[in-house]
């Protein structure tokens, strides 16, 4: 594509209007910012030419800077911020013409223009600290001066979008326009501001803000951004808008913007940005056939799972019906949709028209002929295999012979669940995660049999519910729960030989896990892994090492937050954990029964160990060939399991703490608990090549240096 095709030019009178035109978001790359250069070079020196307005092609004004482009050798070129500031320098008035997104560097680009007009529904944002930045081309200078000291943090700190409407009512846009008048609007606005002195952003004063406006800042920060090092520097930028100079500011923001664009927090956030496009991709798969389209959705059991993916596809629009065997759970399953859709009605998010239309959407009962026009029905019934064989024969009685049929097991074989059907190229696992109408992640779970084109129809109406589908293979506990039975058995042989449940939880949660294990446990409840345990304890090796305190705990009733106490004990009707002396001398007498002299356990032993076991199992994972990707297992870990965004997932953060140390790690657990852990192959290969499990794009760890 030539230059000249990136920036169309369109002339009305003595206005010219400059079109970005880089399908399919506009990105603001090298090519396009040499392109707009000219053409707003082109535009002053031309007598004709009165007045600019910026717009763009397509759906969206600009998604901004490309950001492929962030840590990488900067381009030749114009940058950004050189156009910003002719922009602004401009003798004649340039209008931002706003329809779509305008988001990052697009919007920096707009707030230096002399005016901006928004479509109603237009949004506007700067999400850079969300890629682990702070916008770098006076977005934190200027937006202040527009919308104010406490608006200009919101929007900055949280990365959050606002619409059009919202935009007018606060200063960050001067006019709003139906999309479909928005350039006749924009061109008479130029037309008219054309004859006046310009405005520019860079001159106008701070709006007066009050004296805590900062330090409440930091407050919600240190709890929302715990770990984090760019919302506190746009923080500081955004001070200093308050303080300096405008040219001193820009100068400071700059520094701050590069400072962070290649370090180690934007580097994971955006390694986890493309990683999670890069999910839901399968090889082949878009030589599959045409994937059936899914338009209506069937659920068996109206339980905990049950009701949460019914609240999801509901909320997308999908009509419901869901069976369970109990007319108490079925009224159980409604009171919560209801409840559910209600609360988003009271709390603004949705309005009464659009709640009343979802609660319609979900229907109850006990009979099976409520699927006979499904095009997906998702078996969420108790985790027994003789019950998932049961509702799966029915299923081939009642659906139609071309339905997809997917189990939300946890831990069941669905090869096993699969071969009981009539078609089992038609059986695929949907594993969500709970509570389901919240957790973004679906395991879309693979089985040997499986057609391509279901796969690719489930991996569709999951991204249609708003949700991160990740394919994986059939193993125990799938990719996500087989990796977290390696990471908390760490956990619960640390207190075994010296340390308490507290402090396996704070230096965790210091790594930066959302919780600890055992907060953890106590939140899902500990009696379901017990019985797993229990099943599992006839077959269950004596030679290999297993530890009982959490057995002894259900033993005494303390079954987690549900019963009061689990690994803390809880006040009533509260969710917060206190350390509990009872637990604290339980885990040291079990020590002692078990032959262990306990000793100090560094809060470093604590997270090598955890997540030494954690990536060790995502390598044997990749080996196995049960995830595509070393990014997968990132998306898998970040959306279900609360690993930190900012450290990029499990299998980045090994990459950046280096592979050397951590096989050592899982050498010497090897060497002290034998075959529990067992070092991958694949971790042994490339620790001592010095490559690395890799970005998205990478295959399985195939990544060694050259
Ligand atoms: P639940 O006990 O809350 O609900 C199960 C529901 O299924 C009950 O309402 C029960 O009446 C109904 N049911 C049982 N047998 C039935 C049958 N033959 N026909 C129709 N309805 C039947 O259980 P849950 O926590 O919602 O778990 C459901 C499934 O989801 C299980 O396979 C579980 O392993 C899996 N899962 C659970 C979680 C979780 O955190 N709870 C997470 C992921 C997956």
């Amino acid at each position: 594509m030539t230059e000249e095709t990136l920036v169309r030019v369109e002339r009305r009178g003595p206005v010219a209007v400059l079109v970005l035109d880089n399908p399919p978001v506009n990105a603001m790359g090298a090519a396009v910012r040499l392109a707009l250069k000219g053409e707003l070079d082109a535009a002053m020196a031309d007598p004709a030419v009165d007045a600019v307005v910026l717009t763009g092609a397509g759906r969206h004004f600009s998604a901004g800077a490309d950001i492929r482009e962030f840590g990488a050798p900067p381009k030749d070129g114009p940058t950004l911020v050189g156009i910003i500031d002719r922009i602004e320098a401009m003798p004649k008035p340039v209008v931002a013409a706003i329809h779509g997104t305008a988001t990052g560097g697009a919007l920096e680009l707009a707030l230096a223009c002399a005016h901006r007009i928004a479509a109603e529904d237009a949004e506007m944002g700067l999400p850079e600290v969300t890629l682990g930045f702070v916008p770098g081309a006076g977005g934190t200078q200027r937006l202040p001066r527009l919308v104010g000291v406490p608006r200009a943090l919101d929007l900055i700190l949280t990365g959050r979008r606002v619409t059009g409407a919202e935009g007018q009512a606060t200063g960050l846009v001067d006019e709003t326009a139906p999309a479909a008048q928005l350039l006749d609007a924009a061109v008479a606005l130029a037309v008219q501001v054309s004859a006046s002195p310009i405005r520019r952003t860079c001159d106008l004063p701070i709006p007066a803000f009050a004296a805590d406006v900062f330090t409440r800042a930091e407050a919600d920060l240190a709890k929302s951004a715990r770990g984090r090092v760019a919302p506190g520097a746009a923080l500081d930028c955004v001070r200093r808008a308050t303080a300096l100079p405008f040219a001193e500011g820009l100068k400071e923001e700059r520094a701050a913007f590069l400072a962070l664009v290649r370090g180690p927090e934007s580097t994971a956030l955006r390694h986890v940005f493309f990683a999670e496009r890069e999910a839901g991709r399968v090889l082949g798969l878009r030589e599959a056939s045409l994937p059936p389209v899914i338009r209506k959705v069937g659920i068996v059991g109206f339980g905990t799972m049950g009701a949460g993916i019914a609240i999801s596809f509901a909320a997308a629009g999908y009509p419901v019906a869901v069976v369970d065997e109990t007319p108490e759970a079925i009224d159980r399953g409604m009171a919560r949709v209801r409840a559910t859709f209600e609360e988003a009605r009271q709390k603004g998010r949705i309005s009464e028209a659009e709640c009343a239309a979802r609660i319609a959407r979900v229907t109850g009962g006990a009979d099976y002929s409520a699927f006979a026009d499904a095009d997906l029905v998702v078996e969420a019934a108790f985790e027994e295999m003789d019950i998932k064989h049961a509702v799966f024969a029915k299923l081939d009685a009642a659906c139609r012979s071309d339905a997809i049929l997917a189990t939300n097991t946890s831990s069941l074989d669905v090869n096993v669940i699969a071969a009981a059907t009539k078609n089992p190229e038609r059986v695929i696992g949907l594993h969500f995660f709970s509570p389901a109408n919240i957790m973004k992640l679906v395991e879309v779970v693979r089985p040997q049999q499986v057609a391509p084109e279901i796969l690719a129809a489930c991996l569709e109406v999951v991204k249609r519910i708003g949700k991160i589908g990740v394919v994986v293979g059939v193993c125990d506990g799938f990719v996500g729960n087989r990796m977290l039975f390696a990471y908390r058995r760490q956990a619960d042989f640390l207190l075994e030989e010296g340390a308490l449940p507290q402090q396996v939880d704070r230096a965790l949660r210091e790594f930066g896990m959302a919780m600890g294990p055992f907060q953890t446990g106590d939140l899902a409840g500990l009696d379901i892994s017990w019985r797993i345990r229990k099943r599992l304890a006839a077959t269950r090796p004596k030679e290999i090492r297993y530890s009982p305190i959490a057995d002894r705990l259900c033993e005494m009733g303390r079954l987690g937050q549900k019963t009061g106490a689990g690994w803390y004990r809880y006040e009533k009707g509260s969710r917060t954990p206190v350390p509990d002396p009872e637990v604290d001398a339980l885990v040291k007498s079990m020590s002692a029964e078990l032959g262990f002299a306990r000793r100090d356990i560094s809060d470093t032993e604590i997270v090598e160990r955890c997540m030494g076991a954690l990536v060790n199992e995502g390598a044997l994972i990749l080996e196995e060939g049960l995830a595509a990707r070393p990014s997968d297992i990132d998306v898998i870990w970040v959306h279900g399991y609360g690993f930190p965004r900012h450290r990029g997932g499990p299998m980045h953060w090994a990459d950046h703490a280096g592979l050397t140390g951590l096989l050592d790690t899982v050498e010497a657990m090897h060497v002290s608990q034998g075959p529990l852990v067992r070092p991958a192959a694949l971790l042994r290969r490339l620790a001592l090549e010095g490559g690395h499990f890799g970005g998205p794009g990478g295959s399985a760890g195939a990544q060694t240096k050259s």
